[in-house]
């Protein structure tokens, strides 16, 4: 963001210093940047930064947060505590009251479970319950216990006097993978659980720590939750298609793929669909906003991973690596490259303009297709296309 725009919104925010101290150490000018480039992940403007700066930033508006962990690896509490872009968990634990957290409260035992209970009770109505972990439900329940009670019975005791709740990961979402093959103890995601009550789900495995912070930011500021798509994802997150923002997608729409891991086109970065990569047919945001706070290209297919479907249900977990993607937005399908032909990867100068003519429109990468367009000659003499793999 351009300093000027910062020094503007900086000055709209009238007394910056009381921001220092509340903020565990982040400069007025870090937060402030901080704050609108959560707007402008939310797709809002700019200036509402300002305004997410505000909210977060008064104490008296903090939400308080009970936050329950049913069977699961843990490793969604653990992304959210390692990113520090700003230190998130200096963020969150500021602009939140964490009442409860199996994973970082200090407290234990009768101590953490009477704190819940009165959490609850004088925030009735009022606090936001997330929930990390599949809901065991086999037996009513009695694979999964805290305290004496079961997770299925906890997860609907704090719901019913919750503003709002949310699930973080794929878990918690849906039931990841403690719900795939066998499932001996009935693992289930909460929107399966809480019928009737609306749930926020912020699939992943990893869920990226973004898109929950950003999720409770707009809570915090707009007293709502962002629009939701009709598995309860934040559209802000998972309104597109992974394939729609792949770095790869010029080598999908050229019909340029690796066959195998290291061969040629594997070491050029082509595209990973025959390799089983889902994500023709996964939405979120991963290769827009990437892992571990380095940025663009640092995600499993930025890295040469297949990306396996881990946000979408029947996809993650569900679907061997091996298996091909159902092409979603694809129209008319037969304007695609042979993507399913073993000879031959070069797609024709003709397959590739129709592609370039229909999905470039589409996603708006109709310049990116077009250069490539002018290079089909040139690809064409790759020693992947003349069948010299490396393979
Ligand atoms: Fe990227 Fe996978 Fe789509 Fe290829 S199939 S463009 S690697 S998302
Ligand atoms: Fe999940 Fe695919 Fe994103 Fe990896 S790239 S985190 S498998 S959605």
């Amino acid at each position: 963001m351009p300093d000027g725009l910062v020094d503007r919104e900086a000055e709209q925010l009238g007394d910056l210093d009381s921001y220092e101290g509340t903020l565990g150490g982040l400069t007025r000018r870090e937060f402030i940047n901080y704050c609108a480039g959560v707007a402008a992940f939310l797709g809002l403007p700019s200036a509402m930064g300002v305004k997410i700066a505000e909210a977060a930033s008064a104490a008296a508006r903090r939400p308080s947060v009970i936050w329950l962990s049913g069977s699961a690896c843990t490793g969604c509490t653990e992304t959210l505590l390692r990113t520090n872009h700003p230190s998130l968990d200096t963020l969150i634990l500021e602009q939140i009251s964490l009442e409860y957290c199996e994973t970082l409260s200090v407290g234990s035992g009768h101590q953490a479970e009477n704190w819940k209970k009165k959490a609850m009770q004088e925030n009735h109505g009022k606090y936001l319950m997330v929930l990390d972990g599949a809901v065991s439900t086999k037996d009513n329940g009695i694979y999964a216990k805290v305290a004496g009670q079961t997770v299925l019975e906890m997860v609907q005791e704090v719901a019913a006097g919750a503003a709002a709740v949310v699930s973080i990961g794929s878990c918690g979402s849906w039931g990841g993978w403690p719900s795939t093959g066998v499932n001996p103890t009935g693992c289930k995601g909460l929107p399966e659980v809480l019928k009737g009550k609306p749930v926020v789900t912020i699939p992943g495995c990893p869920p990226n720590p973004y898109n929950f912070l950003s999720t409770v930011l707009h809570f915090v500021t707009f007293g709502k939750l962002p629009e939701l798509d009709d598995k309860g994802r934040p559209k802000f997150a998972y309104g597109r298609l992974i394939h729609e923002n792949c770095e790869r997608r010029p080598h999908f729409d050229a019909g340029r793929f690796a066959m195998e891991f290291g061969d040629y086109g594997h070491r050029q970065g082509y595209c990973l669909y025959k390799l089983g990569c889902k994500g023709p047919e996964t939405y979120a945001n991963c290769p827009s906003i990437g892992f571990n706070d380095v940025g663009q290209g640092t995600w499993p297919v930025g890295t040469g991973h297949p990306c396996f479907g881990c946000t979408e249900q029947g996809v993650g977990f569900s679907k061997p690596i091996h298996e091909l993607a159902s092409l979603k937005s694809v129209a008319p399908p037969n304007s695609y490259p042979d993507v399913r032909s073993e000879k031959g990867n070069g797609a024709s100068p003709g397959a590739v303009a129709a592609v370039a003519g229909i999905t470039g429109a589409a996603i708006g990468a109709g310049a990116v297709i077009a250069s490539r367009l002018g290079k089909q000659d040139k690809a064409d003499e790759s020693p992947q296309s003349t069948g010299k793999t490396g393979a």
